[in-house]
């Protein structure tokens, strides 16, 4: 599936909680992180609680065996490597961090599935201490989005996305899943023809019935990781139906809740409208 571009958010998307709070909580440094939190950026804050968790002799090595233990969404992993199997390119944009993605993804040994992982950048330094640094350095300058953190607006990078998508010539399709209110904005540049998964009763959902029409891209929301991988591989192949068939969506069009309910390969479009219906068969 060449055609297809499936662009996951990490925290609560793939693993099933952030995976900052989970580090911070099962290292015991909950109270101060929440104290911290009020006064700086979150990117900050995680910066800020790695040196005071070195500082008390916590080691990579004892973040390295947190990050193993985190939650996954049951369900995630084989819809990844079946996405990956099928051709798909997939990507990753998250505000937690390169270090934490990375150590999860190699553990889950799923990696190789991702072509590019977009976070905030991270390093051992040589008293060896994780240092997280922003994505954007907003130091120097804003992005100037206000719908985003100031380290991080990931419209931005989904339009660098589309841009390179274009330079393909041929016309690929985005699927993005998220939960998040960071995962808002890049969801507002999603054009006709691509496909949102947002996670129910998340804050992306939220942000998304207050003004369903905002949206472009057609809406399949899940709320669990078998739902994800049942409504991600019923997009994948519709989409390749369609590639396949040279027809255009709209052509195609049946309701929504067939494609949120049933596992089978059918033609399952709409046009642009927003489908918060519970499946039915
Ligand atoms: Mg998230
Ligand atoms: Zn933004």
């Amino acid at each position: 599936m060449a055609g297809v571009d499936v662009v996951f958010d990490f925290d609560k998307t793939i693993i099933n909680l952030d995976s900052d709070n989970w580090v911070v909580d099962e290292l015991g440094a909950t109270d101060l992180f929440n104290e911290l939190l009020p006064t700086m950026p979150w990117n900050s804050v995680m910066d800020r609680m790695m040196m005071e968790l070195h500082a008390e002799g916590r080691t990579i090595d004892d973040i390295v065996e947190v990050l193993k233990r985190v939650p996954i969404l049951p369900g995630v992993v084989p819809a990844i490597k079946t996405a990956h199997a099928l051709g798909c390119n997939l990507r990753i944009v998250s505000d937690a961090n390169m270090f934490f993605i990375e150590t999860i993804l190699d553990h889950l040994e799923i990696r190789e599935c991702f072509s590019e992982i977009n976070s905030n950048p991270s390093f051992v330094d040589e008293e060896g201490r994780l240092r997280i640094r922003p994505i954007h350095n907003f130091h120097e300058s804003s992005h100037g989005c206000n719908l985003c953190p100031p380290n991080m607006c990931k419209g931005i990078i989904m339009e660098r996305i589309q841009a390179s998508l274009m330079l393909d010539g041929k016309k690929k399709k985005v699927i993005y899943l998220g939960d998040g209110s960071g995962d808002y904005c890049p969801s507002l540049k999603l054009g006709e023809g691509d496909f949102l998964m947002p996670r129910k009763n998340f804050p992306l959902w939220g942000l998304i019935s207050q003004n369903p029409l905002v949206i472009k891209a057609e809406i399949h929301e899940w709320s669990d990781g078998e739902e994800l991988a049942r409504i991600l591989s019923s997009l994948i192949n519709t989409i390749s139906m369609a590639g396949n068939a040279q027809l255009s969506p709209k052509i195609m069009a049946v309701p929504a809740y067939d494609a949120l309910a049933c596992p089978s390969p059918k033609p399952a479009m709409v046009a642009n409208s927003i489908q918060f219906k519970q499946p039915i068969c």
